[in-house]
C-alpha cells in the first residue's frame, strides 16, 4: 500500500525552516499542520515551482496530466463501491484513519494547476479528517491525498474481489502507474531544481 513518503530534495533558496518547528522540512507535510504552517508549505512550494523553467516545467506538467487521467479512470468504480458499502459501513475510515496529504500529493496538486486544499487534513492528531461532510467527501478525488483512493478497506475489497479478474489486472496496474508517476513527479522536480540552482 502506499506508505512512502517524498522527505527530500532542494528547496531552491527556500529556507528550510520557514515558519516550521525546527527540524521540520517544508517538504515534511505529512503531519497534523495548523493552517499557517500549512499555507507557507504551500507557498514554499509556489515558490519553488517558479524557479524551474518553462520546458522542464511542460514536462512535469505532462506527467501530472497522466496521474489526474489515470485517477479519473479510477473514480467511477470507487464511487460506486462507495454507494455499496457507505451503508453498511460502522466505521468511517475518514474518521479512525489518520491520512495525510504527502509532500507528493501537494506537488501534483500545484503542478497540475487546480486550487491547492486549504488545510491539511487535521490540525490535530485524533481529530476525523476535515473534508469529511455528513455527504462524505467535500473533495474531487483528483485533489484527495492519493492513499484516500490507493487504499481499500474490507468492504471495498470485498466489491474489488467480485470484478472479472481482467478488471482487478487492469485497476491494480493503474493505481500502481499512478503511485510510480508521483514519485517520479517528485524525482523529476528535484532534479529540475537542482538544474536551476547550477
Ligand atoms: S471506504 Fe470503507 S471504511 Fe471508509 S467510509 Fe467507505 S465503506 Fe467505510
Ligand atoms: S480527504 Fe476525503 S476521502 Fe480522504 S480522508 Fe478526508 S474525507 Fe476521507
Amino acid at each position: 500500500m502506499y506508505h512512502r513518503q517524498y522527505t527530500g530534495g532542494p528547496l531552491g533558496g527556500l529556507s528550510p525552516d520557514r515558519g516550521f518547528p525546527s527540524g521540520r522540512s517544508p517538504t515534511d507535510v505529512s503531519w497534523p499542520m495548523s493552517d499557517e504552517d500549512w499555507r507557507d508549505a504551500n507557498l514554499a512550494l509556489a515558490e519553488s515551482l517558479a524557479e524551474i523553467p518553462l520546458g522542464q516545467y511542460h514536462r512535469l506538467r505532462t506527467l501530472a496530466e497522466n496521474i489526474a487521467i489515470g485517477i479519473s479512470l479510477l473514480d467511477p468504480m470507487f464511487d460506486r463501491y462507495c454507494l455499496i458499502c457507505y451503508p453498511k459501513c460502522d466505521e468511517l475510515c475518514c474518521e479512525t484513519a489518520q491520512v495525510y496529504y504527502h509532500f507528493t500529493d501537494l506537488l501534483f496538486i500545484h503542478v497540475l494547476g487546480v486550487e491547492p486544499p486549504p488545510y491539511q487534513t487535521r490540525s490535530k492528531q485524533g481529530e476525523p479528517c476535515r473534508y469529511l461532510s455528513l455527504k462524505g467527501c467535500v473533495l474531487p478525488r483528483v485533489v484527495r491525498p492519493y492513499l484516500c483512493t490507493w487504499y481499500m478497506c474490507d468492504l471495498h475489497l470485498e466489491c474489488f474481489f467480485a470484478e472479472r479478474p481482467k478488471e482487478q489486472t487492469r485497476v491494480l496496474g493503474l493505481m500502481e502507474r499512478i503511485r510510480l508517476d508521483k514519485e517520479r513527479l517528485a524525482r523529476e522536480y528535484t532534479g529540475a531544481l537542482e538544474a536551476s540552482g547550477d
